[in-house]
């Protein structure tokens, strides 16, 4: 084949050269046609949109053709020419036609026909094949990207907090531990516990649950930080919302307070919202009509419309008042479920909701306590859907109130002395929140589990691939 520098097909379709030869590398979608001319569907992960081959039989013969199938790649030379059909405008008439990569029609297990969501979990090697997958990575990718241009412009700088971290200290969840200990033989201290002092950092170390704490760090000397990476949590939460491995942005403010949390909160998530209507458009066009005929009407709507922000106490009033027969009880001091947030978000107030002022018993450690004592400044942002999208609070900026909180939650003071010092050292008011990026690609994509918006999910039982 002569050498012809590949174009991407979501730039051919937007060309309007025609009679110019180009070449186009992809995956065949289907092939079809007749006996004098084929058409094949190609797809090269560029655009959700195929870009149309028209083949002349003659010119390759039908046993040729053959080996065309679903799933095989190829990469095809020939002429723009103006598509007949309505849709699209340009199409691409085959002079010669190299194939990469077979794929066997009798064991390729993505054929023409649409497959279950819970099928192709299972082959999530391949998923990113379908249109599905690869209009969900796509979006995945332009929210990743948005995030970064936000905090960038901004002003804000990406900190890169640690994976593997010896604090116990978020309680957001049981932990991975991380060890080189050879697990048949611990080695053991004199009072017959493991010996850590052996272990490869010499004490116990697990995955992180969060970056905050060492965001915190980064705020008291660079203002304005967020972190982005993975969050690991060894809950056995086999729901739609919960992955063993997610990833977190968080946000950390010097000199915000709970109020200005909220007002980035709600800019934050519209923005982002805003990016991937104007920057993914086909793909959500897609996902609308495939999944979810009110999916850009209701992204739509959360950009346009103020979220409701309301005290917890006035929210357990409201669910308490509702007459709604839920499954978990509702009460002062009861850590909601996403059955009451959703009816909150879903049925009372029909946007999304930011719910704050929780009881300080449900709540971390290094959240600010407000005047009447029984109270924190958190804020849960609620999404239809989705329940909880963002967690977050003012921290307590005081040492002596901080002190006295972590040793009423027997959280180590010793072992966070390095915590407990940005409270000596030039304390100042901040606040920060955890944006859970599955629960934003999910309600972006209008996708339900979030098994299907992350490339390879990680769940109890499940580490494949
Ligand atoms: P939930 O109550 O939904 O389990 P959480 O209160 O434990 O969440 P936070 O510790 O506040 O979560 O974490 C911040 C954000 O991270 C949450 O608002 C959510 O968007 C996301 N998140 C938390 N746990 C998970 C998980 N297991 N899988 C995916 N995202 C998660
Ligand atoms: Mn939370």
């Amino acid at each position: 084949m002569d050498i012809l520098k590949r174009t991407k097909i979501v730039e051919v379709l937007k060309r309007e050269d025609f009679g110019t030869f180009v070449n186009v590398k992809g995956w065949v979608r289907t092939r079809r046609g007749s006996k004098q001319v084929n058409f094949i569907a190609l797809n090269d992960g560029s655009t959700i949109n195929n870009v149309q081959i028209v083949v002349d039989v003659d010119l390759f013969g039908e046993e040729a053709l053959k080996a065309i199938t679903t799933g095989a790649c190829i990469s095809v030379n020939g002429v723009l020419v103006e598509s007949q059909g309505k849709g699209q405008r340009a199409e691409i008439q085959a002079k010669e036609i190299e194939i990469l990569g077979e794929a066997d029609a009798t064991t390729f297990p993505l054929q023409k026909k649409g497959h279950t969501l819970e099928f192709l979990r299972e082959i999530a090697h391949l998923r990113p094949r379908t249109n599905t997958f690869g209009a969900v990575l796509r979006v995945r990718h332009h929210l990743a990207y948005a995030i970064h241009k936000y905090f960038n412009d901004r002003g804000y700088f990406y900190l890169h907090t640690p994976i593997i971290t010896a604090s116990d200290a978020e309680g957001a969840g049981a932990m991975f531990q991380v060890t080189t200990l050879d697990l048949d033989k611990l080695p053991r201290n004199a009072e017959g516990k493991i010996d850590y002092d052996q272990d490869f950092f010499g004490k116990s170390a697990n995955l992180t649950v969060s970056g905050q704490l060492e965001g915190e760090l980064g705020a008291m000397a660079l203002g304005s930080v967020y972190t982005f990476g993975p969050t690991f949590r060894a809950e056995n939460s086999n729901t739609p919302r919960h992955l063993a491995e997610f990833w977190m942005i968080e946000p950390e403010v010097a000199f915000n307070e709970i109020g200005d949390n909220m007002d980035l909160a709600e800019d934050f998530l519209k923005y982002l919202i805003t990016y991937a209507l104007e920057n993914c458009a086909d793909d959500l066009a897609f996902l609308n009509e495939m999944y979810d005929k009110e999916l850009v009407e209701r992204l739509k709507f959360v950009t346009e419309n103020d979220f409701v922000r309301l005290p917890y106490t006035e929210g357990v009033k409201i669910l308490e008042a509702s007459g709604h027969k839920f499954e978990f009880p509702v009460f002062w001091g009861a850590d909601l479920q996403s059955e009451h947030e959703r009816y909150l978000v879903e049925k009372h107030f029909k946007k999304p909701v930011i719910l704050t002022d929780y009881p300080k018993d449900i709540k971390a450690f290094y959240m600010k306590l407000n005047e009447d004592g029984k109270t924190v400044r958190a804020m849960d942002v609620l999404f239809p859907k989705i329940g909880e999208i963002i967690g977050g609070s003012q921290r307590e900026e005081n040492y002596e109130k901080l002190f006295e909180r972590m040793e009423q939650m027997h959280v180590p003071t010793k072992e966070m002395s390095w915590y407990l010092d940005t409270r000596r050292f030039g304390s100042a008011p901040h606040a920060g929140f955890g944006l859970g990026f599955e629960r934003l690609v999910l309600f972006v994509t209008g996708m339900t589990n979030i098994r299907d918006v992350i490339p390879f999910p990680r769940t109890p039982k499940n580490c494949e691939f």
